[in-house]
């Protein structure tokens, strides 16, 4: 797994509050803690059966989705509240981790216009489909491996 990269924290998921962002509006974080919420880790692209036997793992476990963005890159995601988000404020803002004060609500997903992902997978279903549509031959391997009746 990779390191955490700068956008990691863009959520592709529930994109369902966009709103303009102002550089003067004094609170645009306001009633929104959407990227409080989650964990996403850019992963390695997979290429091989061994990885996507590893996302077929990822994806049968619960809150648990990988996607891909917009410029090709994976991401496993975790839906997960931080410990010290509390009625959607965060009770830990002086001591909070570099991550929180790199992250900039101009480019977070309820102030975006555009879609994070292009593809989500959230279940294994999503998978097969994927593999189906997009790689065919590696499809083909885990139909039979794994005895899908697609
Ligand atoms: S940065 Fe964006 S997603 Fe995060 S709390 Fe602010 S408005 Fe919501
Ligand atoms: S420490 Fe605060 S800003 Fe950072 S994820 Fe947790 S609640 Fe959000």
């Amino acid at each position: 797994m990779r390191k955490i990269p700068k956008h990691s924290r863009l959520r592709p998921k529930n994109k369902t509050k966009v709103r303009d962002y102002s550089p003067h509006h004094p609170n645009p974080c306001r009633g929104c803690s959407e990227c409080c919420e989650y964990v996403a880790l850019e992963i390695d692209t997979p290429t091989s059966m061994e990885d996507f036997d590893n996302i077929f793992w990822f994806l049968l476990h619960e809150h648990t989705w990988v996607y891909i963005n917009e410029d090709g890159e994976w991401y496993l995601q975790f839906d997960t509240k931080c410990t010290k988000l509390k009625r959607k404020r965060c009770t830990y803002y002086e001591q909070r981790p570099q991550m929180c004060r790199d992250h900039h609500p101009a480019e977070c997903v309820t102030h975006g216009k555009e879609p994070t992902e292009k593809i989500m997978l959230k279940n294994e279903e999503d998978l097969w489909e994927y593999l189906h549509y997009q790689r065919p031959v590696l499809y083909k391997k885990m139909v039979k491996k794994y005895g899908l009746d697609k």
